[in-house]
Order: structure tokens, then C-alpha cells, then sequence
């Protein structure tokens, strides 16, 4: 194994890394700092966070800054705020003691003025997500023409949130003899056909297989009834007494009512969904990097760009929709060489789909039993016991008390103590489990009369029969039809590019129902009214675009022909015209 130094990194970004605790290249840093420091033109690295991603493109950029030019040089798009100050952050480490470097992140939610005064006093290096980014060079207040260095990290992440025709845009301005960098930890499709389309060449880099997912991380599930979910969830909550997870929930709703519910039962949790506002955000994010919480429960979108090591579970209440996802969530823990769990709390109709993701990322997924309300009480009082004996004992602080807490306990033997503090500790637990029916594994028969189950089957029933109309929208969204399906071509990452195109400012579209000739989505209550307004009298192709609120219990009838196309065959969206 190779040496920073070996890599070729400069004596001053050597000294910052030395203080950050980096002592060895971890793989990709090997395999990437040599290729951008000696000018190779494209690459594209397949590696998930965690793996040292940053470093690896980050050192080197520093390195070959140009201080003198007072002008973006290199431009890092990523798909969140969240990963764009996190990038700014490491980039700033790393150039602690590079004189002249300045590095701006650019985002959108923060005022664009000061954005502006700061590209006014010249910076070399743009971090930027890349709805803001075009918003200024709109504004012509910036220009890419100085920039030789292209990154796109967590590319896959950036097209999943339909951002595929910002980064065409994006690419347009830049020099075409830019040299480019590809990072994703998934594979699809959409992405060979960026890099076929902006690379020349390009050496490919793998940190572990496609899709794969992280070495180190182990797929745990557990499969039970629906009914069952959330108790399984205490459970395991319970089992391991220093966990400190991400508990990934599918809508808005659900992630509010879990997170309520531990938070009820005194467990140190909190919610991160797209409903909350920026500031809410912060805090929340901030209570659990500093583990204040043990528990962070979030839809995927929320979640993405977190950027917090030591995250021992991911835990997912339910199986997200494809392996992607998967690998998205199960990589945020197990990193920087650490070990993780990923855990699946299933239903058995979803054991197919852990088959699936066992064969795309070749991992094979452990079924576990839920311990027993025994077990997980033995485990926490040994947790405490170890706690006790090696807790750090303040002499100095307390010695002045101890005489009289001596003199108090006097008449109580140690076994007497000992019993008293493991009670105080644990009579809650004792009495929990003490009452409480072990969880049953389900069969196909039980499965079947599950009462949740059946209730989902009613809302199937009744979506199937009027469209998906009577779908509730979530709380403080509202719930937009567009006379746009399927047929058309339409899937969600260009649906949203296409609103996105046409309304004014940034529209934070929540959920999206796509049916055959029609489809769903969701936006904030507050800019529904906008975007309807927006797509009135607006023609697409020759058809005319009814785009309105929907409403509860709404039937659609086929409003197209089966020919019909409007987003081309490769998924573009076309531009809407007024006639
Ligand atoms: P990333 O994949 O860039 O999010 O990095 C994951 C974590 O690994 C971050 O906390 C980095 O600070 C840390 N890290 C990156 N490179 C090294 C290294 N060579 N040695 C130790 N830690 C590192």
C-alpha cells in the first residue's frame, strides 16, 4: 500500500490530512489521486459514501488550484445542500494551510446575495447543487469558461431526483476540454448514457462490485406481520442497547407516526422528512450527529446526502422499491472501515424482493428470529453491568458527598445495592417484557388473515378502481392531477423535470403516482395553486394539458389513444407551448 505522499500530494494538504487522523490512502484515494493528479481526462468510480470518496477527488483538486486566477476552476455538483456543505467542509480541512484557495458552496434555500458577493471576491472551487447553480449563471453572475475539472458525486442520487436535463445544461457551459469524474454507488442505465455522452475514454473504477453495496455492512431481516412491524422494531430497538441507526420509513406519514411513537416511549428519536423546514432540519440533523439521538427516522429523500459516520443499523421499517434504494440506505453505515448492519423488518409478501436484492448485489441476506422479550432484558442488564464496571469514577467531584451517600446505604448489603440499581434502571423493561406476547413469525395462512392486510387490500381496491384519485395527498401537501401517464413515456425523474421546468422557482414534489394515461404527484399546499396556474392553457405535443386538484374519490377515464407519446423514446420531456 502506497503513501499519501507516494500518491504525490503536496507536503501542505499532507500536513491538514495528518490532522484530520488520515494516516493510510484508503482504496479509492489509491486508485484515484494518482489518475487526477497526472491529468488522466475521465473517470468514473463506482464507490458508495463512506468509502473515502471525497479525499479521493478532493485532494487533488486543491492541489492543482491555481491561486492567482481568481475564477472558478473546478466544479463539484452533488444533489443535496446537506452533501454540498459537507463537501465545502472537507475541501476547507484540506486546504487549511494552501494559501489563496477559496472554495464557495452554492445552494439553493440560502440567500442567493451573498452567493453573489461572494463570487464577486473570486473563488477557485464551486460546490453547488445544481438548480442554484443555473439560477446564477442565469444571472450571468458567474462564468465556467476557466473550468478544467468536472465532478458529479452521487450522480445516480442526482438523476433519482430528476435532475438529468440541469446537469446537461450545466455540462453545455463548461469547456468542452474539461476533464470529468463520475461517482455513483449505483449503476443505472441513465448514468452510461452521461458518461457515454461527456466522456472520452473513461477509465472505470470500482470499489467493490455494481451495485454491490459496502463490504462491511451485513443484511439482516425479519419477517412478520404487518400488525407486528412496529413491535418488532422496539424490539430490536431494545436488543442492542448502544444502537445508533437510521430508521428508514417510506411516506412523510409514516416516519411522523414511528418517530411519535418511540419518542412516546422514551426512546431518544426524531423525525427528517421533507415536511419539516430547513431549520427544523438543522436541529434535528444536529441532535444526532452529536448523538443526542439514537434514533433518526427518515424518508429516503430526507435522508439523502447524510453524511454521518459511526451509524451502527440502518434499520428499514419495510423494503424500499428497488435495490438502488437499497444500497443508497444500507450505505450509510458500515463506513470508513467500520463494520454495520443493515436490517429489514418485511412482511412475507416482500420475501421475494429480498431475493432479488440478494442476486443484483450477490449478498446474501441472513433471516433472523426477533429475541425473545428474555433475551433482550439479559442483554440490557449486562450492558448496565458492563457500564458500572467501567464507568470513570470523578473522584474529586463527588468525594465531598460520598461520607453521607455512605452513611444513607449503610443498613443495605451489596447484593442489596446492586439489586435496587438494576431495578431503577430496568422495571420499566422487566414489567414490558414481563407482559408482553412474543411476536410469531407468520406464515402464508396467517399472513393472509393479518388484519392490516386486508385493509391494504381495500385501498388497493378502491385506488385501482378510481385511478389512485382518492389517495389521501400527505399532511400539508396537495395532491395535483396531470392528464400525463405511462403511456407517455412519463416516469417520475423526467415528470418532475418536467414541472420543474415550467413553474417558476424550486417546487418540492413530494409523492408521485404514475398510472397509465395519467398520474399523481404531490406538492406543498402553499405552491399548489401555482403550479396549476402555471399549466393552464398549456398544449404539449398537440394535446392540451389538464393539470388540477385532485379531488377525493376522483374516477378518470382513459383520456388517450394507445399510440399516444409525449416524453420521447428515450425519456425526454418535451416543452409545453400556450396557444
Ligand atoms: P467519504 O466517503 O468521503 O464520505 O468519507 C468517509 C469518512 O472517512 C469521512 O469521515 C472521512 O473523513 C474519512 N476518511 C477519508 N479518508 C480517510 C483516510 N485516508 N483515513 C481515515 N479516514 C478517512
Amino acid at each position: 500500500m502506497k503513501t499519501f505522499e507516494q500518491l504525490g500530494i503536496a507536503s501542505e494538504i499532507l500536513e491538514a490530512i495528518q490532522e484530520l487522523g488520515y494516516e493510510q490512502p484508503m482504496p479509492v484515494q489509491e486508485e484515484v489521486i494518482p489518475l487526477l493528479l497526472g491529468g488522466t481526462r475521465d473517470i468514473i468510480a463506482l464507490a458508495q459514501t463512506g468509502t473515502g470518496k471525497t479525499a479521493a477527488f478532493g485532494l487533488p483538486i486543491i492541489q492543482k488550484v491555481d491561486a492567482q486566477k481568481k475564477a472558478p476552476q473546478t466544479l463539484i455538483l452533488c444533489p443535496t445542500r446537506e452533501l454540498c456543505l459537507q463537501i465545502s467542509a472537507d475541501l476547507n480541512d484540506y486546504s487549511k494551510y494552501v494559501n489563496g484557495v477559496k472554495v464557495l458552496p452554492v445552494y439553493g434555500g440560502s440567500s442567493i446575495d451573498s452567493q453573489i458577493r461572494s463570487l464577486k471576491r473570486g473563488v477557485q472551487v464551486i460546490v453547488a447543487t445544481p438548480g442554484r447553480l443555473i439560477d446564477l449563471l442565469n444571472r450571468k453572475v458567474m462564468s465556467l469558461d476557466l473550468v478544467h475539472t468536472v465532478v458529479l458525486d452521487e450522480a445516480d442520487e442526482m438523476l433519482n431526483m430528476g435532475f438529468t436535463e440541469s446537469i446537461d445544461d450545466i455540462l453545455s457551459r463548461v469547456p468542452s476540454s474539461r476533464s470529468m469524474l463520475l461517482f455513483s454507488a449505483t449503476m443505472p442505465r441513465e448514468i452510461s448514457r452521461i458518461t457515454k455522452k461527456y466522456m472520452e475514454n473513461p477509465i472505470e473504477i470500482v470499489v467493490g462490485r455494481k451495485n454491490e453495496g459496502a463490504l462491511n455492512v451485513k443484511h439482516v431481516y425479519y419477517m412478520v406481520t404487518a400488525r407486528d412491524k412496529y413491535l418488532a422494531l422496539k424490539r430490536i430497538a431494545d436488543y442492542y442497547p448502544n444502537i445508533y441507526a437510521i430508521v428508514f420509513c417510506r411516506t412523510r406519514r409514516e416516519t411522523q407516526e414511528i418517530a411519535d411513537k418511540l419518542i412516546q416511549e422514551g426512546y431518544d428519536a426524531d423525525s427528517l422528512h421533507g415536511e419539516l423546514s430547513q431549520s427544523q432540519r438543522d436541529m434535528v440533523m444536529g441532535k444526532f450527529r452529536n448523538k443526542n439521538l439514537q434514533f433518526l427516522v427518515a424518508t429516503d429523500v430526507a435522508a439523502r446526502g447524510i453524511d454521518v459516520d459511526d451509524i451502527t443499523h440502518v434499520i428499514n421499517y419495510g423494503l424500499p422499491d428497488d435495490v438502488e434504494s437499497y444500497t443508497h440506505r444500507s450505505g450509510r453505515t458500515g463506513r470508513a472501515g467500520k463494520n454495520g448492519t443493515s436490517i429489514s423488518i418485511i412482511h412475507i409478501k416482500e420475501k421475494g424482493k429480498i431475493s432479488q436484492f440478494e442476486k443484483s448485489m450477490n449478498k446474501q441476506f441472513e433471516r433472523r428470529t426477533l429475541p425473545t422479550g428474555e433475551a433482550i432484558c439479559e442483554k440490557q442488564l449486562f450492558n448496565l453491568v458492563d457500564k458500572i464496571e467501567k464507568v470513570k469514577v470523578n473522584e474529586t467531584e463527588i468525594a465531598s458527598l460520598l461520607p453521607s451517600i455512605f452513611r444513607k446505604l449503610d443498613w443495605l448489603e451489596k447484593e442489596d445495592i446492586i439489586k435496587r440499581i438494576v431495578s431503577l434502571e430496568f422495571d420499566r423493561l422487566l414489567e414490558y417484557y414481563h407482559s408482553a406476547e412474543e411476536i410469531m413469525e407468520p406464515t402464508e395462512r396467517s399472513s393472509r388473515n393479518d388484519r392490516d392486510d386486508r385493509s391494504d387490500r381495500r385501498d388497493r381496491k378502491s385506488s385501482d378502481k378510481d385511478g389512485g384519485g382518492s389517495r389521501q395527498a400527505e399532511k400539508g401537501y396537495t395532491r395535483i392531477f396531470i392528464n400525463i401517464g405511462k403511456m407517455d413515456g412519463a416516469n417520475p425523474a423526467n415528470l418532475m423535470g418536467f414541472i420543474n421546468d415550467h413553474v417558476t422557482g424550486k417546487i418540492n414534489i413530494g409523492r408521485i403516482d404514475l398510472l397509465q394515461n395519467f398520474s399523481f404527484f404531490e406538492v406543498p399546499e402553499d405552491t399548489a395553486p401555482k403550479v396549476v396556474q402555471t399549466f393552464k392553457g398549456l398544449f404539449v405535443e398537440d394535446r392540451k394539458l389538464v393539470v388540477e386538484v385532485a379531488q377525493e374519490s376522483e374516477g378518470r377515464s382513459n383520456s388517450g389513444g394507445s399510440a399516444r407519446k409525449t416524453f420521447d423514446k428515450k425519456g425526454r420531456r418535451p416543452k409545453g407551448r400556450r396557444y
